[in-house]
């Protein structure tokens, strides 16, 4: 999207929504756009939930207690719900729960409203007009195919999708035209670059992760820990529960797979049993699911 508007000359805000989910790379190419484009700087922009924290720290002292929960259960969820400053984090403690492909709720609250809240608003609340360009592709998923190119509301925001109709080598071209390197997560595997890992991720790309940026899934395996501690339940994972095979699927009580075990299941081949010899292959250096490294 960034490069597009340049090339047509546009003079417009570029605004980035922080997850703090995303990997470093991704950071770091975002960060690199401007110097090297020459284009305008980004506008980062990050949900904050320190208010409602606080305030489900209130409703946990009271309210908890009468719910049964114990004494002791109470006190280590109050010690460890504090802010963090990591939004994906944070919602999830807010919530309790990690979001799913049922509770979609994370680019909603990570994406969508900090966006609309932080920058959209302002400039509709004083009387300008705001065209809105977002990057997203019917390639990607069914739910985005279905999106029109033009939307408005009756507030005056008008949303285009400029890119909807592009292909990945569409992507790809554009990058070339403007001499840039497209994130380097393209070449080690990924085929998406949003959070690491997102919640609808494949089998592939869990094994793929593990296998390149182990320090993720530890990141995201203390985050397991942090919610679990925190949640009324006493159990959240970071996958939903139908994520790999297994009895907990059909029986209520058996814990959920962690994200450890999730990877283990992505090691495995169909059927999650046997290793995969996938799993037993160093991936090359360059393994772009593009074409990118030929
Ligand atoms: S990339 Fe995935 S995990 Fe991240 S906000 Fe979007 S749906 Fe949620």
């Amino acid at each position: 999207m960034y490069l597009l508007a340049l090339g047509r000359g546009k003079d417009f805000l570029p605004v980035f929504a922080d997850t703090g989910h995303e990997h470093q790379l991704t950071y770091d190419f975002i960060r690199e756009l401007p110097r090297l484009t020459g284009g305008p700087k980004i506008r980062w922009v990050k949900a904050d939930f320190t208010g409602a924290i606080a305030r489900k720290r209130k409703f946990i002292a009271k309210n908890w207690p009468g719910d049964g929960v114990p004494e002791d259960r109470i006190a280590r969820a109050l010690a460890l719900l504090h802010p963090s400053g990591i939004p994906f984090l944070d919602l999830c403690l807010l919530k309790g729960r990690f979001p799913s492909t049922m509770a979609r709720f994370c680019s909603q609250e990570l994406k969508h409203f900090p966006v609309y809240l932080q920058v959209i608003a302002p400039f509709l609340e004083a009387g300008h007009r705001v065209m809105s360009w977002q990057g997203v592709r019917a390639e990607e998923s069914p739910r985005r195919a279905a999106l029109p190119v033009r939307e408005k509301t009756e507030e005056g925001l008008s949303t285009i999708r400029p890119i909807l109709k592009w292909s990945w080598e569409d992507v790809f071209a554009i990058h070339r035209k403007h001499g840039i390197e497209p994130n380097p997560l393209y070449r080690l595997g990924c085929s998406r670059v949003g959070c690491m890992p997102c919640i609808h991720a494949r089998k592939d790309e869990i094994r793929n992760i593990a296998h390149r940026f182990p320090d993720e899934i530890d990141r995201v395996s203390e985050w397991e820990r942090l919610v679990t501690e925190t949640c009324k339940r006493g159990l959240s994972s970071f996958f939903s529960h139908d994520k790999v095979p297994g009895d907990h699927q059909g029986r209520a009580g058996i814990p959920m797979p962690d994200i450890r075990e999730v990877v283990e299941w992505s090691r495995t081949a169909r059927g999650g049993k046997q290793f995969g010899f996938a799993s037993m292959m160093e991936p090359a250096q360059c393994s772009s699911l593009y074409g990118l490294c030929e």
